[in-house]
C-alpha cells in the first residue's frame, strides 16, 4: 500500500499519482508471482490430474480393447 511521500496519504495499489495532490508515487515492490506452479494459466496440479485422467481413460480403454479381442 503506498502512502504519499508528500502528504502522506494511502493511495490504491494501480494509482501512480496521489490522487490527493497529484505526487507521482513510489511504484510499489512487485510482488512475487507464483509463476513456477502455473503452467498456461492452469496450476501444475490440474495438468497432472489431466494427464492423469487422460492415461486413465487409454488404459481403460486399451484394456477393453483386450478383453474384447481374448
Ligand atoms: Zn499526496
Amino acid at each position: 500500500m503506498p502512502n504519499c511521500t508528500k502528504c502522506g496519504t494511502w493511495n490504491p495499489d494501480d494509482k501512480r499519482v496521489c490522487w490527493r495532490c497529484q505526487t507521482p508515487l513510489p511504484k510499489p515492490a512487485p510482488q512475487k508471482q507464483r509463476r513456477s506452479s502455473v503452467l498456461w494459466g492452469l496450476p501444475i496440479w490440474a495438468w497432472v490430474v489431466l494427464a492423469f485422467m487422460l492415461a486413465f481413460s487409454v488404459l481403460v480403454q486399451c484394456g477393453g480393447l483386450q478383453n474384447l479381442a481374448r
